[in-house]
């Protein structure tokens, strides 16, 4: 996966370093001497990651960050910061100023090309997910574009898996201010554990007893129910190998023996908050992609979910030799009906229309407003007379009772025609069906209205 990298150093000799370093792994590199070149590079050009020097003359590195977070144009550019071995209290005041990520000179080269990968997977799908949310306008999308809150207001919820006792303790105490600890030592039972309850975190201990720690991490990135919680892994020193096999897994980050209980605590921040800010964009796309397939008047769903939906249970019907019947229902008279009572009446009916569909059927079958004043209802695993019987169930429940304009308080007598149509053997696709039971509408209409006509009659 290439990405457009930007690393900001004063010192000539770093620069060129990371950048031969990045160059090698075949990714785009731009360069900057100071903080105000490298904030005008970003409001310029689109940059998938930075890193940041911390001693710079002019603006130094938490203040170029600050600035970047805050402007909602460059918030969502990972920044990852290079800091001294010796000074921990930089990683905690880069976190504050909204860092992604840090990394400590001398820059290790399985430590950078780590934290490298795991941030341009996430800013590759945070950006996907962003532009689908905003394709799709949805509401909540454009909340998202705001910078996003440093720290965790609430309490991360971690899971932990180590098997030795004074470990567990040790990591649980580090973390305490953080997040609520559940320590597991059992690789088996922590595993149903993470796909029951809503963890934010795995940490997995390189030290499993008779249980290959690799296995684990596997598990969890393919668990349906844990796939998208991150999972950091603790290793010893010199078990480089398990180490990049763990981040070819998918394994978010790593730790290396004996823990920084700071490092600890600012690497479990770090994830903690990257999986909150994908978990609201996955839950805004959701949002929209639910908006996409809903009519807003009725609530039912529209005609673009009809026409996949349809296809999918006409398919599955079909090769299960199950039944199938649709229904469609068309006002009668609505033109006069918005002649006399105006748009806005006309409006009133159709949403008390589509109350007494989804009163007529069952929980399985789909009910949609196929446009203007028709609805269609599909029915799996129901046969033609039994679609006769819900249909006259509906076109009972119109007729039968007057509907209300809100705005007159006026009673309006509204009736129904319906055309019915089941899957028969030599049908090859849903549109066939579809196209029946129009056709048994028209003769509902031209029969006279408030009826209900089978195709099979
Ligand atoms: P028929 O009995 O033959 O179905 O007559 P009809 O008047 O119901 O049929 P026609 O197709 O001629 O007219 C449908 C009317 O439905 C015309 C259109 O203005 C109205 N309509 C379509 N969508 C909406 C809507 O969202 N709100 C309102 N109020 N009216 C709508
Ligand atoms: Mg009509
Ligand atoms: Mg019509």
């Amino acid at each position: 996966m290439t990405a457009r990298i930007l690393v900001v150093d004063d010192i000539p000799a770093n620069v060129k370093l990371l950048e031969a370093r990045l160059m090698a792994e075949y990714y785009e590199v731009l360069t900057a001497a100071d903080g105000m070149t490298a904030l005008s590079i970003c409001e310029q050009t689109s940059v998938d990651l930075i890193l940041l020097d911390i001693m710079m003359p002019g603006i130094d590195g938490f203040e170029v960050c600050e600035r970047l977070k805050s402007n909602s144009r460059t918030a969502h550019i990972p920044v990852v910061m290079v800091t001294a071995l010796d000074q921990p209290s930089d990683r905690v005041r880069g976190l504050k100023a909204g860092a992604d990520d840090f990394l400590t000179k001398p820059v290790n080269d399985m430590q950078l090309m780590a934290r490298v990968r795991s941030l341009v997977r996430f800013k590759t799908l945070s950006d996907e997910l962003r532009l689908r949310a905003e394709t799709a306008r949805s509401v909540g999308a454009s909340d998202l574009l705001a910078p996003v809150e440093n720290g965790l207001g609430e309490p991360g919820l971690v899971l932990l898996v180590e098997p030795r006792a004074n470990a567990r303790d040790r990591i649980t105490r580090a973390l305490s201010q953080t997040a609520e600890v559940t320590a597991i030592s059992d690789p088996q039972a922590a595993l149903f554990d993470a796909a029951e309850k809503p963890y934010e975190l795995v940490i997995i201990s390189s030290l499993q007893e008779d249980y290959d720690p690799l296995r684990l991490c596997s598990q969890i990135r393919s668990l349906e129910r844990t796939r998208f919680i991150p999972v950091l892994v603790l290793a010893e020193q010199g078990e480089d190998e398990l180490v990049l096999r763990a981040l070819e897994l998918g394994v978010n980050d790593y730790l290396l023996r004996p823990l920084d209980p700071n490092e600890l605590v600012a690497r479990c921040i770090t994830q903690i908050r990257r999986k909150r800010y994908n978990d609201q964009l996955r839950e805004s796309l959701t949002m929209s992609v639910e908006m996409a397939v809903t009519d807003p008047l009725t609530g039912l769903n529209n005609r673009r979910y009809l026409d996949t939906h349809l296809q999918m249970l006409f398919d599955r019907s079909k090769r299960r030799g199950r039944p199938l019947s649709v229904i469609i229902a068309d006002i009668d008279h609505f033109k006069a009906v918005n002649d006399t009572h105006g748009h806005e009446g006309g409006d009133d009916i159709l949403k008390d229309f589509a109350q007494r569909v989804r009163g007529a059927v069952r929980g399985a079958d789909l009910a949609c407003r196929f446009g203007g004043e028709e609805f269609v209802i599909v029915m799996p695993d129901t046969p033609d007379d039994i679609a006769e019987q819900v249909a006259e169930r509906l076109r009972e429940a119109v007729a039968g009772q007057a509907f209300r304009i809100a705005a007159t308080g006026q009673d309006v007598n509204i009736t129904t025609s319906i055309g019915i149509a089941s899957l028969e053997a030599g049908d090859s696709d849903a549109a066939g069906m579809l196209r029946r039971a129009d056709k048994a509408l028209y003769a509902a209409k031209d029969g006279g209205r408030n009826r209900v006509v089978s195709q099979a009659a």
